[in-house]
């Protein structure tokens, strides 16, 4: 477990008339009662809450809570469902066992093995590709880097492994609750510069989390700036996927080391290099607080490129009309709309998950009422074991209907920007669930996939 301090300073308030030191609080499961919006709510729902809580990870600052939630709202809220422990989210056999033991009054270590084999149940570890495209160097598998796509190299900083806020529908839920161990934090700065620059023809680092945005700027710094050195001339974008434009834009406005942030941004875009903060955005009312917007400005003020990612979940963004307007919203500010993934099997992904045909309908809609400036996000997208794979769209020919696909990303370069056919599947949830269409035996793919070394 993450020990996390309580309490963080602002050290400049971002509201000028706001003379005070400014605190900033987390809550924790066992905070959970002490929270007053909660505390209002009636007994059974606060109940589930407790009880859910104690197999998924639930951590939430007061920014979230005071800003982002409409508690007229609630439970029906999208950040809410975002940010706190929902009934649903556990089977009705797994929540009845949780529930009961804390009726009965059972001790802390009961409830914990519970809620450990609950866990062990809820596939904590999926794809298991991050193990797969761990680089070598020196005969040493590189922890805390994944190279999976040639020109992408993905960098999982030690310490920023961990969020301000959790997402409810995080496929890394398994790393918050201490289960999955940190395979991926990396502390060694000079195993990540070695590597790259040992390998040419990789043009993107793409540092992950967690949220590297949680780190002092200072050791963003040690990972970021020897970049600009000519032996990385190469690398010429540097990705930061992060949310915390939603959970702490205070980040870029008023944390001690906000401006600094900001120069270091700036210093390695007049260095010659693209600088995007892959934002994730779920919904449209993570958008609309004066200091996010401020933030947004400022990040854009140093040259730096803002594009946004987010799954579709069910009871948070499955609607035409959430995508759309969250879409106009970014291009307004100046965010270049990017991806839509397709949440994977893991977690509570039942209570989230959307049929791909479903989640391609609601992708189609959006699209249809934005302005071509925001159509340049891909369509609902699988981060699957061959590849990354976007649905294009759905198709009839005489006597057979289709999902058209493509990869955006592929295992083999090959593959990449290849239309291929899987059978139509009102049902299917992810990739491993679809046939291939037209009487094909398998996926143009699936025999090289087989083949190769991995
Ligand atoms: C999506 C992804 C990338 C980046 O792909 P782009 O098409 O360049 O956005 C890199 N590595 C992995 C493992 C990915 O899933
Ligand atoms: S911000 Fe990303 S890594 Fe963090 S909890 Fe949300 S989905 Fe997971």
């Amino acid at each position: 477990m993450y020990s996390v301090p309580l309490f963080k300073q602002i050290a400049r308030p971002y509201s000028a008339s706001n003379r005070q030191p400014l605190y900033v609080r987390f809550f924790t499961a066992r905070q959970l009662d002490q929270i007053p919006q909660i505390i209002k709510l009636p007994q059974d729902i606060r109940f589930a809450m407790q009880v859910v809580a104690r197999v998924l990870p639930f951590r939430v600052n007061q920014y979230v809570i005071e800003n982002l939630i409409d508690w007229d709202n609630v439970p029906n809220d999208p950040i809410f469902k975002l940010t706190f422990p929902q009934p649903d989210m556990l089977t009705q056999e797994h929540f009845d066992r949780i529930a009961s033991l804390i009726c009965k009054g059972s001790d802390d270590k009961q409830i914990r093995t519970a809620a450990n084999e609950i866990r062990a149940e809820l596939n904590p570890h999926p794809a298991g590709q991050q193990i797969l495209n761990v680089p070598v160097m020196d005969d040493r598998p590189l922890k805390g880097m994944q190279h999976k796509y040639r020109e992408t190299v993905l960098f999982f900083p030690r310490r920023g492994q961990t969020c301000h806020t959790y997402c409810t529908f995080c496929f890394r839920w398994a790393q918050f609750i201490g289960i999955d161990e940190l395979r991926f934090s990396a502390s060694k700065t000079d195993d990540l510069h070695r590597y790259l620059a040992g390998h040419k023809d990789v043009t993107d680092l793409l540092l992950t989390g967690g949220d590297p945005m949680v780190m002092k700027t200072s050791l963003l710094k040690k990972y970021i700036k020897p970049l600009l050195l000519p032996e990385f001339e190469h690398i010429q974008n540097i990705r930061i996927g992060t949310k915390s434009l939603t959970y702490w834009p205070y980040r870029y406005v008023s944390d001690s080391d906000a401006d600094e942030l900001l120069r270091l941004m700036e210093c390695m875009v007049k260095g010659g290099k693209h600088v995007a903060v892959m934002a994730h955005y779920n919904h449209w009312q993570e958008m609309e607080t004066p200091v996010a917007r401020k933030a947004i400005r400022r990040i854009r003020d140093t040259g730096a490129v803002i594009r946004s990612q987010s799954p579709i979940v069910k009871h948070i963004n499955d609607d035409p009309e959430i995508w759309a307007r969250m879409w106009r919203t970014q291009v307004r500010l100046g965010i270049i709309p990017y991806y839509m993934f397709i949440a994977r099997n893991t977690g509570a992904c039942h209570y989230f998950e959307l049929p791909i045909a479903q989640a391609y309908e609601i992708y189609h809609n959006a699209i249809l009422n934005v302005s071509g400036l925001a159509r340049t996000v891909r369509g609902p997208s699988m981060s699957a074991f061959p590849g990354k794979i976007e649905v294009q769209g759905i198709a009839e020919t005489d006597n057979e209907k289709v999902f058209v696909l493509r990869f955006i990303q592929g295992r083999n370069l090959d593959w990449v920007q290849r239309p291929f056919f899987a059978r139509f599947d009102p049902e299917a949830t992810w990739l491993t669930q679809l046939r291939p269409a037209f009487g094909a035996e398998k996926f143009f793919y699936e025999d090289e996939f087989e083949g190769l070394d991995y």
